[in-house]
């Protein structure tokens, strides 16, 4: 629906021909599915709202801006920081949120459709936050929302509100985006997040590399929109030459879930682990990220570094949820 709607400048659920641009720089009554729906101007209005929001919770801790609207928070894969963080940002704008997190004891288990549930939900609530395991199930549902749908994970697809996050975190930190060397090391293929990253980082003036092992390379098609976009990137299968001039260092999980033969994870599982060996001979801004849970790539010794961003990734997770779901919801 979001394409329909981009496209015809119609805001889903609006009783009036309101076009879109009109409220909330374009989020209002809009589905949120990809980083490809946002520009520059658009990340900094959601910025700039989530700073807003940050000071918010910091003075009265909540508001109630969203006092009476629903959520309804549909997950079919595990979840921590997304499914709470999602909630927590609907309770400080004094909304409520109804989560699915355990499909298996909804209809799905009597073999209902995702369109069927996704139409259920919105009949009680005003958005829904869908996370599922198949690439482009966002859309599909969102293809039969009548109301707003926000994409927390699609399959191998994208994780845009993760993006979102990251990109923040990273100016929040190095007071800039433009002109930064970023390496994202890890699963790059089936790493969803660095799939939005990867987008949001080509808007930018950034070097881009990407280290992995062969089996775990990022997808060619995210790979040739990089070089449309007109940005170089080097790929690596090691951090060590690079280690000493980038200025973020994103790691990720091995997929463990997304592998067909265990045995080819258990090959490629702890490839990198960042440990305060190879801390050492980085920058002493650099920053250190990863979208969490941390298996074996970081060790906890790492924790205490000051470049260590991954805590205050998770934190700016709840400011930039409530700045989009004030933002989709018109009350931006
Ligand atoms: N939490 C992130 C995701 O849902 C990263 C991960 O699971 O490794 O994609």
């Amino acid at each position: 629906m979001i394409a329909t709607d981009v496209i015809s400048g119609q805001v889903k659920g609006a009783p009036s021909a309101l076009p879109a641009d009109h409220i909330g720089n374009g989020f209002f009554g809009q589905d949120i599915l990809s980083v490809r729906q946002f520009d520059r101007e658009k990340l900094d209005y959601i910025y700039r709202v989530a700073d807003e929001m940050r000071s918010l919770v910091k003075r009265f801790g909540k508001a109630n801006l969203l006092d009476g609207k629903i959520l309804a928070n549909l997950f079919y894969e595990p979840s921590t920081r997304t499914s709470s963080s999602f909630q927590a940002a609907m309770l400080r704008l004094g909304g409520r949120s109804i989560s699915i997190n355990e499909v298996h004891y909804s209809s799905v288990t009597k073999g209902e459709s995702l369109p069927d549930t996704v139409r259920t939900l919105e009949s009680y609530c005003d958005l829904t936050v869908l996370r599922h395991p198949v690439t482009g199930s966002a859309e599909l549902a969102a293809r039969y929302a009548r109301k707003p749908l926000i994409n927390a994970g699609d399959g191998t697809g994208e994780h845009p509100t993760q993006a979102l996050l990251d990109i923040y975190t990273v100016e929040n930190d190095l007071g800039r985006l433009d002109g930064l060397k970023v390496a994202m090391m890890g699963d790059l293929k089936y790493g969803r997040t660095v799939h939005s990253l990867t987008r949001l980082l080509s808007l930018y003036e950034t070097e881009l590399y990407f280290v992995s092992p062969e089996i775990l390379r990022m997808p060619d098609e995210i790979l040739g929109e990089v070089r449309a976009s007109g940005h170089n990137y080097t790929e690596l299968r090691d951090v060590d030459e690079i280690i000493g001039e980038i200025d973020v260092l994103y790691i990720t999980r091995v997929q463990k879930e997304r592998f067909e033969d265990p045995a080819q994870y258990d090959e490629v599982k702890g490839c990198y682990v960042v440990d305060p060996a190879l801390m050492a001979h980085a920058k002493s801004d650099m920053i250190l990220m990863h979208p969490l849970p941390r298996v074996y790539e970081i060790a906890m010794e790492v924790d205490d570094d000051p470049r260590a961003a991954y805590f205050r990734q998770m934190e700016n997770g709840m400011y930039i949820r409530m700045a989009l779901l004030a933002a989709v919801l018109g009350k931006a």
